[in-house]
């Protein structure tokens, strides 16, 4: 289905929100419907809308024309509402029980109708619980693998990859990302927003010539290359979970990029949790790593083999050198990613939250030698149970 609305773009209400819904074949005629605002509202809107009766519900988000950011706005394209919705159509016909069902868009409105998944939780909440998500690793590792995979050079016709990589052309959100995981937190920028009791540490960073050299050199791989539809925006935010289901939302900074950024980005706040916990708590999510990188290499691999294209897949050695581009450049971004959550503009809760300034600070600490140590290192470490080591070294 799709709505029929024809209007020009107008910020819905709950009113507004509760008319729309009523157009769609999803609620029964009459039903009495609630509309909730859930969303964090600096970029988009998010309604909830309920009927009362059967509890049923739907989801429906929209984007704001503009982003409030430190206290000021800046627009922003609308476009990235219909980026979102086609990316989470592309990826769920890969794994379809990994994402929303998406039920309706509209272009003008910036908006998608999508399924409710209110009965699950932000994965980045409950792991600040302290929940394990057993199945958190496996899913993710799959779904990292079949998206990926699905939508790249090895699986795909040259004509329909280079198709896909015009329509997910999203150059205003891929700017916010060069920015800000990239540029800023290795200089001296206004944006960066960090406790005074890591200036030190900060300045350290910004003088840290042979690490703004690898930094610059990753972001040259973000920018060019193109190797697979990416989600763009793989933070533990951007999952819901629970022990039985995991489903990834949130995929308005999809683009053709390279496919160790999804993965890194999804390491790296996995990692910036685990350094919050301690003995049987810590191990879970370091398991969480290990486990997200095997499942990742063996499913893809096995993609290869599989449904590979004959010449990249009879040419002895080649598979092995693209999963070692990925995992090299996963570390490199997870670094990156570790690195401005601490002292860049946009924080983790994970670490954030940690009330005693003492402790905090040395978490703290910890996570930016440990971002500048997988950028610097990120060729030399052998697999991911060396990763983990590492992790586990610098705490
Ligand atoms: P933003 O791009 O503004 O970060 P998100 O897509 O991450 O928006 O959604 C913001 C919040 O809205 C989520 O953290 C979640 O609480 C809620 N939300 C988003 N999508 C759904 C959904 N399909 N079902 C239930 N809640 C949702
Ligand atoms: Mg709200
Ligand atoms: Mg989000
Ligand atoms: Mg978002």
């Amino acid at each position: 289905m799709t709505t029929t609305a024809v209007n020009s773009y107008k910020a819905l209400t709950d009113d507004s929100a509760i008319a729309l819904a009523r157009t769609l074949d999803f609620f029964p005629e009459g039903a009495k419907l609630e509309s909730q605002e859930i969303g964090d509202g600096n970029l988009n809107y998010v309604f909830r809308i309920t009927d009362s009766e059967s509890g049923k519900g739907l989801i429906i988000k929209q984007a704001l024309p503009y982003a409030k950011v430190v206290g000021e706005s800046w627009p922003l394209t609308l476009k990235r509402a219909t980026i979102e919705a086609n990316a989470l159509r592309k990826h769920g016909e890969f794994v379809p029980g990994l994402v929303p069902v998406v039920y309706a868009t509209d272009a003008n409105l910036a908006l998608t109708v999508m399924e409710d998944l209110s009965h699950l939780t932000i994965a980045r909440e409950g792991l600040i619980r302290g929940e394990a998500y057993p199945n958190l690793s496996k899913d993710i590792g799959e779904y990292l693998a079949k998206t990926l995979f699905q939508t790249s050079d090895f699986a795909l016709h040259p004509f329909e990859k280079k198709r896909l990589a015009a329509e997910f052309s999203n150059p205003e959100l891929c700017k916010i990302t060069e920015d800000l995981v990239f540029t800023d937190p290795f200089f001296d920028f206004e944006t960066n927003d960090f406790e005074p009791e890591l200036r030190a540490e900060v300045e350290a960073i910004w003088n840290n010539g042979p690490l703004k050299l690898e930094a610059a050199k990753l972001k040259k791989s973000f920018l060019t290359d193109a190797e697979a539809l990416l989600h763009g925006d793989l933070h533990t935010g951007s999952i819901f979970a629970s022990d039985t289901e995991t489903k990834v939302i949130d995929s308005e900074f999809a683009f053709y990029g390279p496919i160790g950024f999804d993965v890194g980005l999804f390491l790296a706040n996995l990692i910036a949790q685990a350094v919050t916990r301690e003995g049987e708590k810590r191990e879970v999510v370091l398991h969480h790593i290990e486990q997200t990188w095997n499942v990742f290499s063996s499913n893809f691999s096995e993609l290869w083999e599989q449904q590979g294209i004959e010449a990249f897949k009879d040419t002895a050695g080649y598979k092995e050198f693209v999963l070692e581009k990925i995992f090299q450049d996963a570390i490199g971004f997870a670094g990156c990613e570790l690195i401005r959550r601490t002292i860049g503009l946009a924080h983790v809760k994970d670490l954030d939250s940690i009330e005693e300034l003492e402790r905090r600070i040395a978490l703290k600490k910890q996570v930016l030698q440990t971002g500048e140590a997988l950028i610097l290192k990120r060729k030399e470490l052998p697999s991911i149970a060396a990763v983990v080591a590492l992790v586990e070294e610098q705490s």
